[in-house]
Order: structure tokens, then C-alpha cells, then sequence
């Protein structure tokens, strides 16, 4: 029986209240602030942190969380596993060959970045191949291990497992196809144990291995290695003792697996779907005499905990393990830091969120209510369940008459009036586009201009008058240069819109902006994902009048530009008190209320983005029929309203396409464009190859480099796309919005796009097409 039941967390926001981890990283890029200055800022912030959780109640801190930029790419730095091309900068200083691998250089690119699994975090991919030889250094690791213990904190390393860092791992770009990075994992557990054993003798007592790449669908092969793995590393000598973690989704098959190995905890989710881990480790026999991290304060959204739901889920766990400790589900690197920072937030509302320091208080009182009753808690339980009834009860919560509108969807709302060959030929008709259309995804370069502008009307510095005349004479400029580059279906570049997300939300009901809630992305980038609170609905149109100006101004057709339903989700902090299906659904009617305002108001083309529809996929390949399903439905519900001949554009970019071919068939858009020029159009063919009978624009201009296609390579491109997708049916365009590139590269390459589209177009007449 436990007298005391341990509290901890596996991470914590790395930014600072202020962001101050940011501003001292691109300080030091700028040469402003000098390495010691960042070293020291680095430490202040986690001692504080350190501190902060230590106050709160938790009484086994992480250590090795803590990064300058990616704590994927520590890794790599942790095992030697340096790419050759960032070798000199590495040996000619270490912090600056660090920022050189997850930046790159003037002369060396930087190290692939992508999703960390479905979170909006970014790591930097590891690169390996067959000559990687991993060499161990735990200095850092070992040093911050101490830097804690010093302080007087009891303190656990936190390592991303062997297992994970393979399977998460690439190809080095020099090494040939078919190179499986897990090949590695003999050369890497050495390493492993090396690092374990140097904590070992700094006096770490326990060091926890991440292993969330264990909740996807994994092969006979990958649970063998993982077998092996903690079969290798539990045997070494002087190790400390391991607790294996995973956080993201169940265990599955894996759960055995871990179960059985020679290792001393597991840290498990058991949150939303991974609460199948609580069965599934009943039914292994559960882990006798070992130690259960139990992660049930769910790390990923910033809601409250159902407190006494969650002590009933530990009070069954009690009777698996030798002892629990609580935990939250994940890093708390996930969520913002402090909700109590949000003053602008209704107090009413904010009760309703826990923020990082929410969630560790969280954390610390159910383990207090585990160790000695609830009696122990009451005054804490009794607030928790107010806070939650108010939430239940309140009318941001439950518009009647967005439930009512919800409730009347038929299958009809969401199909197009006609098939599509009917509305092929009615938009032909109306638009009069040539072979090959050109257009553009949507945004122009934010120029330093008009983020001032903005930053004005925020200050009170200009009045929205003079906001909106400066968004007004945006919008001319940009038309004028597409009429000049001679594009067919043109934007209005959207000027207005810093973060796109962020405007439609700020204009819909049921949604919140945050203050201070940042969330790291990647690196120093943060983001404050808007919080989507309540019951949707669309008071007001948001675009229309900025697309009915842009069309006043010029003769050929405008497309208008939304952002649609499954990104209005995937990129906020979502309510977690109904299933997705029907939030998605609600953003979809007000998001159809906007395209048919649109439609009335004269646009001929309207395009609703779904970049995040791909990232959002579930990390389990079971459950992903029912995600495409209510994805597919959301979109066709905001654009299934529209005539025949008004054209429906959808976006999509960020990722690899290959998997959801079917759900982009499902989504019946007229046009899609896809990011393709990467992958050299391989999108177009897969598309070809599934049969999928619209019309497409994959991507001929890498809008992510500065890089300018020249016209040859622009035509090349097109003369791939078009084996596999018929002219008629092929459209040309960048890969993706233009925001992030600057002006003149911008004319250059959409010139260039111009005039590789007349010529191929030339090519093909004269082939008689
Ligand atoms: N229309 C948006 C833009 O052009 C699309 C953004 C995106 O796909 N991420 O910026
Ligand atoms: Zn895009």
C-alpha cells in the first residue's frame, strides 16, 4: 500500500512567461546577445520552471526536456549522429554547429523538420545511414541532471528512447533508397547505455526513455526491436533504474511487449483513445512490483481535469503495479504555460482552462487525493466539480439554436446540386479560362508594411479607417501585378489576415483568443492557437467584402479564400466535452454560410483551405475510416450549398498525400491544388493512378526556399503533370500561399510560372489536345 504517492510530469514549456528562451535565441543568431548570456537565460528559465513545479507538488522533476531548439536534434547531438555536412561548424563550436544543423548555413542545408506525430511540434529528423557511427555524450544531459540536483530538486532524465529515434529517423540524402534506419539499433544501444550509465554515476535513480512511436501501427520487426532494445539496455550493468514511456494513443500491441521487458516502470497514457492502455494492461497480468507512471491529465489540451474521474481511473491502477505515481498524459511542452496570465479571458471561462501550471496542480492534488483519501482534497474536489458544471451548464457551451441547425443536417446539405461533369461544363461556360489556368493559393508576401499597419491599429496609432484603406490599396497592388503577370483566376492576396486561423476564429462565435497562450512550433517560432470554447455560428460575413472589393477592381474572375473546418480544428485548442465529428460539423454551417455569401455576392471561384486535413490523421491506422469520414462530411457540408457553376477550390499542403487519395475523391472539390514540387509531381500521379476524375493543380514552385523556377523547370514540371493528368484538367500554381516569401521573388516566379504555362499550352495545341 503507498503512504505517498509520487506526482511528475515528463516536460514543461520551455519559452518562459515572456517568451525570454526566444528573444535570447534569435538575440544570439543576431550576434545581440553572446553565448553566455544565452547559457544564463537558459538556466534562469529552468530554475524557475523547476521551481514552479516543485512549489505545485511535484516531487519528481524532469530533467533534459529542457532545448534551445528540439530536444529530437539533442538527441542526435546526444549519439554523435552529425550529418557530414554539418561536421566543420559542429567542431568549430558546438552551439553554433547545433543551430547550423537545425537552420543550416549559407553553404549547408539544414536537417529535415517535421510533424512530431500529430502535434504541431516540429523536430528535426535524424539522418543516418549505413556508415552512422553513434558516439555517446551525455554532457549535456548529465549537466542538467546535476543543475537540478544542486538546486535540491529529486530529478529524472528524460531521454527520447532508442527505439523511437530510429523510427523517427531518415535516410541520410545521400544514402541509397530502401536504407531502414532501425538496421542501426545493435550500434546505437551501446551508445544508449553509456549515456545511461554516466546519469547512473551523476546519481540519477531513475531516467525515463520516451518510446510514443510504440502507439502507431508498428511490424512484427519494430515490436522485435523494441523487445530487444529494453532486453539489451535492462541487462547492462550500472544502469539506473529505466521507465519506458509513451503518450499519444494506446499501446496496442506494444503494451506486452514493454510489459515483459526487464525494465522498471511504464509511463502510460491514459487519456481520450489511449484509456484502452487501462484494459489492456489488466488483461497482461498489469506490471507486479514494478512502477506505474499514469498519465491521466491530458497534456495535450488545455482543458480542466475531471478530477474524480481520474481518481477512480488511479484508484483501479492501484491494484496493477507495485506502486503509481500521477502524471500528465505527455510533455506539457503541448500547451501553453499559465492560464491565470489570461486576464482578457471571461474569469467565468477561465476557470474552465489549465494551462501547464494548471494541469501540474492538477497532477500534485490527485496524488495527494491517492495518498490520503479524498478527504485530503475535498475543498479542491468541490471547486473542480463547480468549475465543471459551469462549463456543462453554460450557454457558450450550448446554443440552442446552433444545436437545432446541427441536428437538421441531411446527407442532401452536403452534396452538390449537380454531378460533377454537369458543373465542369457550366463553370467552363461561365469562367472562360484557357488550357492550363494559372492562379495562386491565396496569400502575398506580409510585407513589414503591413504587419506595421496592423501593429498600429492595435497601438491606436491608426483608426480601422485607415487600416482598412491600407488593406484596400494592398489589394489593388496585388491585383494589379497579377493582371500585369498575366495569371487567370486571381486573389486578393489576403492582406488582412496575419494568422488565418486566427482571423476567422477572432470573427466566430464560440471561439477565444489568448493572450500569452504560446505554444512552441519549431525552434523560436510559437503560435497561440485559439481556443475553441463553445458552440459555433458565423454572425457576421467575415470575407465577403474584401473579395467583392478585389472583384470591383478588375475584370477577371477573384477567388475567394476560407480556411475550412477540419484546420479551424486541427490548429485551435478544441472542446474535448463532444466528439470532433460534431464541432467539425458546427464550423462547417458557419463556414457554409460564408461560402454562400460569397456565391451571392458574385464570386465565381471560391477556395476552402484544408492544409492540416493530412497531419490531423489519426496516429492509429484503425481509426482513421471514421476520422476521413467526419473530415470529408465537414468540408462538403461548408461547400455542398453552392450552383453548379461556382467553382470549389480546396488546398492542401505539408505532407504527403499517398494515404488519403480516396477522402480527396471524398471531398468532391471542382479544383484541388496540392504541394508538388518536391516530390516532383509524384502527387499527380498518384492521384491519376486512383482514378480521381477533377481537376488538379499540383504545385510547380517550392514556395518553402527562395529559390526562383526558371520557365524551363516551371514547363518541366508540367510536362510531368501532364502525364498523368489530362490537359484539360491540369491547373498551374505555386505549391502553397505566399506569405512567408518576399516581393521579388514573388514576380519573378509567378512570371515564370505565366509564361511556362503559354508555353506548354503551345506545346499541347500543337499536339492537337
Ligand atoms: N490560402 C492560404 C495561403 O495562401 C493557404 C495557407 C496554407 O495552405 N497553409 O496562405
Ligand atoms: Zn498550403
Amino acid at each position: 500500500m503507498t503512504s505517498k504517492t509520487p506526482a511528475t510530469v515528463y516536460g514543461y514549456p520551455r519559452q518562459g512567461q515572456d517568451r525570454e528562451l526566444k528573444r535570447a535565441v534569435e538575440g544570439y543568431w543576431k550576434g545581440r546577445v553572446g553565448a553566455d548570456a544565452l547559457r544564463e537565460t537558459a538556466r534562469d528559465l529552468r530554475r524557475t520552471n523547476w521551481q514552479q513545479l516543485a512549489d505545485t507538488g511535484i516531487t519528481e522533476l524532469p530533467t533534459g526536456d529542457f532545448s534551445y531548439y528540439d530536444h529530437v536534434l539533442d538527441t542526435s547531438v546526444m549519439v554523435g549522429a552529425i550529418p557530414a555536412r554539418h561536421r566543420a561548424a559542429v567542431d568549430a563550436d558546438a552551439l553554433d554547429g547545433y543551430f547550423a544543423m537545425a537552420r543550416g548555413t549559407q553553404e549547408v542545408a539544414p536537417l529535415e523538420m517535421t510533424k512530431w506525430f500529430d502535434t504541431n511540434y516540429h523536430y528535426l529528423v535524424p539522418e543516418l545511414g549505413p556508415d552512422t557511427v553513434f558516439t555517446a555524450d551525455s554532457s549535456r544531459q548529465v549537466a542538467e541532471f546535476e543543475e537540478a540536483r544542486t538546486l535540491g530538486h529529486r530529478a529524472r532524465p528524460v531521454l527520447v528512447g532508442p527505439v523511437t529515434y530510429l523510427l523517427l529517423a531518415k535516410p541520410a540524402p545521400e544514402v541509397a533508397a530502401g536504407f531502414d534506419p532501425l538496421a542501426l539499433l545493435d550500434r546505437l544501444l551501446p551508445v544508449y547505455a553509456r549515456v545511461l550509465a554516466d546519469l547512473r554515476a551523476a546519481g540519477a535513480e531513475w531516467v525515463q526513455l520516451d518510446e510514443p512511436a510504440l502507439v502507431q501501427d508498428r511490424t512484427p520487426a519494430e515490436l522485435n526491436a523494441a523487445a530487444r532494445a529494453y532486453r539489451v539496455l535492462g541487462g547492462a550493468a550500472d544502469r539506473p533504474k529505466l521507465l519506458v514511456a509513451s503518450y499519444f494513443d494506446r499501446l496496442g500491441e506494444a503494451l506486452p511487449v514493454l510489459a515483459k521487458a526487464p525494465v522498471d516502470g511504464l509511463a502510460l497514457d491514459f487519456t481520450g483513445a489511449a484509456a484502452a492502455n487501462l484494459d489492456a494492461l489488466a488483461a497482461v497480468g498489469g506490471l507486479p512490483g514494478k512502477r506505474l507512471v499514469a498519465g491521466v491529465v491530458d497534456g495535450r489540451n488545455i482543458w480542466i481535469n475531471d478530477l474524480e474521474k481520474s481518481l477512480g481511473t488511479l484508484g483501479t491502477l492501484l491494484g496493477l503495479a507495485g506502486s503509481v505515481d500521477v502524471a500528465a498524459s505527455c510533455s506539457l511542452l503541448h500547451v501553453p504555460l499559465d492560464a491565470s496570465a489570461e486576464r482578457d479571458v471571461d474569469p467565468q471561462v477561465r476557470r474552465w482552462l489549465a494551462f501547464a501550471r494548471q494541469k501540474t496542480a492538477e497532477v500534485a492534488t490527485l496524488a495527494r487525493g491517492l495518498a490520503r483519501g479524498t478527504d485530503a482534497i475535498t475543498a479542491e474536489l468541490a471547486a473542480n466539480r463547480a468549475d465543471l458544471a459551469s462549463r456543462a451548464n453554460s450557454s457558450l457551451a450550448h446554443d440552442p439554436a446552433v444545436r437545432a441547425r446541427t441536428a437538421a443536417v441531411t446527407d442532401a446539405d452536403g452534396r452538390r446540386s449537380q454531378p460533377y461533369a454537369r458543373r465542369a461544363a457550366a463553370q467552363r461556360a461561365r469562367l472562360g479560362l484557357p488550357l492550363l489556368p494559372t492562379t495562386t493559393i491565396g496569400s502575398f508576401p506580409q510585407t513589414g508594411e503591413l504587419r506595421t499597419a496592423r501593429a498600429d491599429l492595435r497601438a491606436g496609432r491608426t483608426d480601422t479607417a485607415g487600416y482598412e484603406d491600407r488593406i484596400r490599396a494592398e489589394i489593388r497592388e496585388v491585383l494589379a501585378f497579377q493582371e500585369k503577370a498575366g495569371l487567370d483566376v486571381l486573389v486578393h492576396g489576403e492582406p488582412e489576415r496575419a494568422d488565418m486561423v486566427q482571423y476567422f476564429a477572432e470573427q466566430l462565435t464560440g471561439y477565444l483568443a489568448t493572450q500569452h497562450g504560446w505554444v512552441q512550433s519549431y525552434g523560436t517560432r510559437y503560435v497561440r492557437p485559439p481556443v475553441l470554447a463553445g458552440d459555433v455560428s458565423r454572425p457576421d460575413p467575415m470575407t465577403v467584402r474584401w473579395t467583392t472589393y478585389a472583384q470591383s477592381q478588375t475584370a477577371k474572375p477573384v477567388k475567394g479564400m476560407l480556411t475550412g473546418p477540419v484546420t479551424m480544428l486541427a490548429w485551435s485548442f478544441v472542446r474535448d466535452d463532444q466528439p470532433l465529428a460534431d464541432t467539425a460539423r458546427q464550423v462547417a454551417l458557419a463556414l457554409r454560410d460564408e461560402v454562400d455569401d460569397l456565391e451571392a455576392a458574385g464570386t465565381p471561384v471560391i477556395q476552402v483551405d484544408e492544409p492540416a486535413l493530412r497531419e490531423t490523421l489519426p496516429l492509429r491506422g484503425a481509426d482513421r475510416a471514421a476520422y476521413l469520414d467526419w473530415a470529408t462530411e465537414a468540408f462538403r457540408l461548408t461547400t455542398g450549398g453552392v450552383r453548379p457553376d461556382t467553382q470549389i477550390h480546396t488546398h492542401m499542403c505539408y505532407a504527403e498525400f499517398g494515404d488519403i487519395v480516396g477522402a480527396i475523391g471524398d471531398l468532391d472539390a471542382d479544383v484541388i491544388s496540392l504541394e508538388a514540387a518536391r516530390s516532383h509531381m509524384q502527387v499527380a500521379d498518384e492521384l491519376s493512378g486512383a482514378g480521381y476524375p477533377r481537376e488538379v493543380g499540383p504545385g510547380v514552385w517550392d514556395i518553402h526556399s527562395p529559390r526562383i523556377p526558371s520557365v524551363d523547370e516551371a514547363a518541366a514540371l508540367l510536362h510531368r503533370g501532364l502525364g498523368a493528368i489530362a490537359a484539360e484538367r491540369l491547373w498551374v500554381n505555386p505549391d502553397c500561399g505566399l506569405k512567408t516569401r518576399a516581393w521579388p521573388e514573388t514576380r519573378s516566379s509567378l512570371e515564370n510560372l505565366v509564361e511556362a504555362a503559354r508555353r506548354v499550352r503551345g506545346e499541347v495545341g500543337a499536339g492537337g489536345a
